[in-house]
């Protein structure tokens, strides 16, 4: 008898794989399920009803909705011919219904393309709208009895746990290795019983949640059982690594009042009222530290965008934002100017008091920085930020 199974799963023995399809198909004809509508026929149309039905909807949901169907739809040339309202009608509650559309517009291109015929050839019930590869193989396998493998995502858990493939199975490096191993286990003969066997394995014991391991006919041959690693396999989806993005703003300020303007019309944060950024990269000194040469960097950028004199520059503690694709770390520094001539005006920009400021259209950790920075209500119980700015510059 093999051992557990292990390794990436193109290393499996033929022992291993042998063992494994007849275990389970044995267990399919003594615990699997066996009595359901769509098993009592080789029709190929009945059976890819019940396979697109099953592709979102657990067994018993979809049992009384596949009887309705099939009583209102018997057959390929009825479900062509209907209208697309009563198709859907009838599938209504069970949603995903572009499943019901795919099935209404195959129906049409079988009657059209096949003479009204379900074509045999596993390559031409891919081709129908709404069949993808796993889907195909199922009702190639169980009305022609074709040998090919299934990989739907309970079957890629059950291999991912048996067989240790480690990996997440939507990344495709991982899904073509489980492929492979579908395909390398796919019995000579029985083919039906083995895919029915796989599929009831991965619906009613290798579950997602909770497996009943001490229930399972290749519990002796589990990798992730031997090992230990049931919960850990599959590998969940990894965390998308958001980017990390920094701006440098600037609080201009002048008396009791602060500098906002509006940024343009598009991109981040677009036509809303902000601070000013140091926007060129030459300004920005590497690292971007608080130190002198960003100071000087900051007198540089003021002097020439505005002619203001600066006095002094000082950082707040950063604030960080999180968009869908990139976290924003905002950089602010307070910087005291003079030389500010208030009746030329800036184009584009107002001096505002600090609480008026922060009552404008700003980006909100925009807002919640100015709020801060006066201490005022939205600021909560934080500290006015002007408490924590740390040194000058
Ligand atoms: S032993 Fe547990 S983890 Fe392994 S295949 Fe069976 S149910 Fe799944």
């Amino acid at each position: 008898m093999p051992g557990p199974a292990r390794g990436s799963g193109s290393a499996v023995s033929q022992e291993a794989v042998g063992e494994f399809a007849r275990r389970l198909v044995r267990w399919q004809a003594r615990a699997g399920r066996n009595d359901l509508p769509w098993q009592s026929t080789r029709d190929p149309y009945a059976i890819w009803v019940a396979e697109i039905m099953l592709q979102q909807t657990q067994v018993g949901t979809a049992i009384p909705y596949y009887r309705r169907f099939m009583a209102r739809f018997p057959d390929i040339a009825a479900l062509a011919s209907a209208p697309e309202d009563e198709v859907m009608r009838l599938w209504s509650g069970l949603g995903y219904y572009s499943r019901a559309r795919n099935l209404r517009r195959a129906a049409r291109d079988i009657v059209e393309r096949h003479a009204g015929r379900f074509p045999a050839a596993l390559a031409d019930i891919e081709r129908l709208p709404g069949i993808g590869r796993s889907t195909a193989a199922a009702i190639a396998g169980f009305a022609f009895g074709a040998r090919a493998a299934i990989l739907d995502g309970n079957v890629k858990r059950v291999l991912a746990r048996h067989f240790l493939v480690e990996g997440f199975p939507g990344e495709p490096a991982v899904e073509r290795r489980l492929w492979a191993l579908a395909e390398s286990l796919v019995p000579k003969r029985g083919v039906e019983a083995y895919i029915q066997g796989l599929m009831d394995l991965g619906a009613t014991l290798c579950t997602a949640k909770r497996p009943a391991c001490g229930r399972c006919p290749v519990r002796a041959t589990c990798g992730a059982y031997a090992a230990n690693r049931v919960t850990d396999l599959p590998a969940p989806r990894p965390r998308r690594r958001v980017p990390a993005r920094s701006a440098v703003m600037l609080v201009l300020r002048h008396g009791a009042d602060v500098l906002i303007e509006r940024r343009p019309a598009t991109g981040v944060w677009g036509g809303l009222w902000s601070l000013p950024e140091l926007v060129d990269a030459a300004d920005v000194p590497a690292g971007g530290g608080p130190d002198a040469g960003l100071a000087a960097a900051v007198k540089r950028a003021v002097a020439r965008r505005y002619g203001f004199d600066v006095r002094r520059v000082a950082p707040l503690a950063t604030v960080r934002h999180a968009f869908t694709h990139f976290t924003l770390d905002i950089r602010p520094l307070l910087v005291d100017v003079v030389g500010v001539d208030r009746r030329a005006g800036e184009p584009g920009a107002l001096w505002l008091p600090l609480e008026e400021a922060g009552a404008a259209a700003l980006p909100a950790p925009v807002k919640r920085l100015l709020l801060r920075l006066g201490g005022g209500a939205s600021g909560g119980d934080q500290p006015s930020l002007l408490e924590e700015a740390v040194q000058d510059l």
